[in-house]
């Protein structure tokens, strides 16, 4: 039993996803033709700045409207994209659709940034520093735009490549952060070793912040120490005031969040951001005027 592992199991998820007739190769093969059919699709959720409330960048959540299927998770397509290197023809059009709708969003705030996942598969790749930054420089986008979005179980194995590959990145310009952070084993002071510039608190421990006090002291913990170490925070998962005002106490950096917005496609957050910096804008005013 233990020998059929991950594979097995990914399979049972697509088994039942497919009320019973689906084989994991009938997924596979709608995989394969779904970027030329055009059934991937960007959304963007909002990070705001807890200090300024404005929203300093956003993250690219991958979505894959399957005709047959419906909507299909991210959670449940990326493992078979990683198992097939579906992955990476995948990725590199992420990198590609983020790096068009961000010119369209610099049109609104020059300053805003792209929040870019990042498959431990692709990041593996010999070629994944020269193969990124050709993506960007094709596109016209400034790597300082873009922060790529690693999780620990990416970057620790085969530590000392990684952190060559890190190092390049952060020279041309790229934002490192760590996602999920929190999930893997990993101490903080470990972690460091890496050049990275932001913590993402995974969003388990936000999840639980008045349940159990453990959380609120883990959050805590990472934050006054991401910030002894020069890191910035930021607190996935964030759904309640009071979950946000637990982190502004804790001065937490930035919040993604329901309580912000739910992920949404490029024309929705084109209108969500003028209306949000509008919103900011009257509220500045308002504080200077009764000053
Ligand atoms: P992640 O990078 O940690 O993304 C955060 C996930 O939390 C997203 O799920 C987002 O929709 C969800 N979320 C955000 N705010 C809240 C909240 O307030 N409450 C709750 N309950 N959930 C919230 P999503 O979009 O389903 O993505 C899941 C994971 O799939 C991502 O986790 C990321 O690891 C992966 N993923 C998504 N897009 C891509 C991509 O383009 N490439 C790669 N390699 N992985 C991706
Ligand atoms: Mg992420
Ligand atoms: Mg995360
Ligand atoms: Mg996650």
């Amino acid at each position: 039993r233990k020998a059929k592992k991950s594979g097995r199991n990914h399979f049972e998820v697509y088994h039942k996803e497919l009320d019973g007739n689906g084989e994991i190769i009938v997924l596979e093969n709608y995989l394969r033709k779904a970027i030329e059919r055009q059934e991937f699709v960007l959304y963007y959720q909002p990070q705001m700045d807890i200090k300024t409330k404005k929203i300093y960048a956003v993250e690219a959540l991958l979505r894959w409207n399957q005709p047959d299927i419906g909507f299909i998770s991210p959670l449940q397509f990326i493992p078979l994209a990683e198992e097939t290197g579906l992955i990476i023809p995948i990725s590199e059009w992420v990198l590609k659709q983020a790096c068009q709708d961000l010119k369209i969003l610099h049109q609104f705030d020059q300053q805003l940034k792209m929040g870019i996942n990042i498959s431990a598969v692709h990041f593996q790749q010999g070629d994944f520093v020269k193969k990124v930054s050709m993506i960007t420089e094709k596109m016209n986008v400034h790597p300082r735009s873009i922060k790529l979005e690693l999780t620990e179980s990416t970057v620790m194995p085969n530590a000392r490549q990684s952190i060559d590959k890190l190092v390049k990145l952060k020279q041309l310009g790229f934002k490192i952060a760590i996602d999920d952070f929190g999930t893997g084993f990993s101490s903080l002071s470990y972690l460091h070793k890496f050049p990275i510039d932001i913590l993402k608190i995974d969003q388990s421990f936000i999840r639980n912040l008045s349940k159990y006090e453990g959380d609120a002291a883990i959050v805590t913990a990472i934050i006054t120490m991401a910030h002894s170490l020069h890191l910035r925070v930021v607190a996935e998962g964030v759904e309640t005031q009071k979950q946000y005002q637990f982190l502004e106490k804790q001065q937490c950096d930035f919040v993604q969040g329901y309580y912000v917005s739910k992920p949404m496609p490029l024309e929705e957050l084109q209108v969500f951001l003028c209306e949000w910096n509008t919103y900011i804008n009257t509220e500045t005013k308002n504080i200077n005027t009764e000053t």
